[in-house]
């Protein structure tokens, strides 16, 4: 069988959790989550990295750092996960909707404006298989009409738009360490914050509401409960597990860069017939193959697909059901617009197997396949 996913693992990370445990050091905000948020901010040039207890709770953090109130809207996608939605329906935002453009299945920006109301607060861009969404458009929609961006770059660690790092362009990013992303902790995230001003409010709020951060760094004489706040801090140990990832993380994103190239050039021919569809990288965007996808022409085919490859072993899913279609999106949002791509592009979309250290001969027989598949109906 060939797994969708297998969880990256490169040696170290025992040894890196043995000297967490073998120094007595496992709660939160240790030597390894330091290493790990300096890594970011150094790597990525961002302002400032906190590692998180995933990118839900980065997305939670960075919807109460907005400030948003019952009442006021959000604008995302509709073809995203649940997080995406979730912090800010905790915030008590109506959820807006926005289309997708189907070549690289990102928010539409050309379709953003228009669903601006007088109680916009955020624009939620998310970068969909690690591929950066029109960010220069959306900020410029942010920056005339007044509103933050939080970017779910949960699949988009080490990708850039025009050399910046996705997460580093809006006030607030999100990455994800979760084991079906590219470097993970089994549970985890970041939060990377773009603006200074927003550093003591994000480490209150991470730290229980005290200001413990500031006391460990000896800027206060004592720690207090100083405002709201909630435990966002992994334990030391995850943060050991990743930091053997982030020690290796041009090599994960080489070694998986090489797998989606092997698929991409493989199926060329079949889209050149008009037979599938294929991911598109607009100019300026480099990603991070975090995920290989084709689109099928219909439901229908793609089912057939799936089970064509499940009967030779190998593991290929689909993706969202379009949050505006589930029970919790049309309880909490409204789409805006015409759903023209959203729901027609999603019953399309299939993911192949993508993870580091896939072998060749695995990827081969899956392209064979792909081909067999293709070739007979
Ligand atoms: C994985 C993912 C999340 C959630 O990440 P967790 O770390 O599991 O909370 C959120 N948004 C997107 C787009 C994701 O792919």
């Amino acid at each position: 069988m060939i797994d969708f996913n297998i969880a990256p693992f490169t040696g170290k990370e025992l040894e890196y959790v043995r000297q967490t445990i073998d120094a007595h050091k496992i709660c939160g905000d240790g030597q390894f989550t330091k290493k790990c948020n300096s890594w970011l901010e150094k790597r990525f040039k961002a302002q400032k990295a906190l590692l998180t207890t995933s990118a839900s709770t980065a997305l939670d953090m960075a919807a109460m750092l907005c400030h948003i109130k019952p009442g006021d809207e959000v604008i995302l996608p509709s073809f995203t996960f649940s997080s995406t939605a979730n912090s800010f329906v905790l915030a008590g935002a109506k959820l807006v909707f926005v289309d997708i453009r189907p070549d690289t299945m990102n928010i539409d920006e050309a379709k953003i404006e228009e669903a601006i109301t007088a109680k916009t607060k955020v624009i939620v861009p998310v970068h969909y298989a690690g591929v950066a969404c029109e960010m220069d458009c959306i900020i410029d929609i942010a920056n005339r009409h007044n509103l933050k961006v939080v970017e779910d770059s949960a699949q988009g660690v080490m990708s850039t738009y025009k050399e910046k790092a996705l997460g580093t362009i809006g006030d607030f990013g999100c990455y994800s360490f979760h084991e079906t992303k590219n470097y993970s902790m089994g549970e985890g995230g970041a939060l990377i914050i773009n603006n200074p001003k927003y550093n003591d409010a994000a480490e209150i709020l991470r730290e229980k509401g005290t200001n413990r951060s500031k006391f460990f760094r000896g800027q206060v004489d004592k720690y207090t409960w100083v405002d709201f706040g909630d435990s966002y801090l992994p334990s030391d140990m995850n943060a050991a597990y990743l930091w053997a990832q982030l020690e290796m993380a041009d090599e994960i994103n080489e070694n998986r860069l090489k797998t989606w190239n092997m698929y991409n050039k493989a199926f060329k021919p079949l889209e050149q017939r008009g037979r599938v569809e294929l991911p598109t990288i607009p100019e300026g965007c480099v990603h991070n193959a975090h995920m290989y996808y084709l689109k099928c022409r219909n439901l229908d085919e793609r089912s057939r697909f799936i089970c064509f490859m499940r009967e030779r072993g190998i593991q290929c899913t689909f993706h969202y059901v379009p949050l505006h279609s589930a029970p919790a999106g049309k309880k909490f949002g409204r789409f805006n617009g015409e759903d023209v791509f959203t729901t027609r592009e999603s019953d399309r979309l299939v993911r192949l197997p993508m993870y580091y250290n896939l072998t060749n001969e695995d990827c081969s027989f899956i392209i064979d396949s792909v081909s067999l598949f293709f070739k007979n109906t």
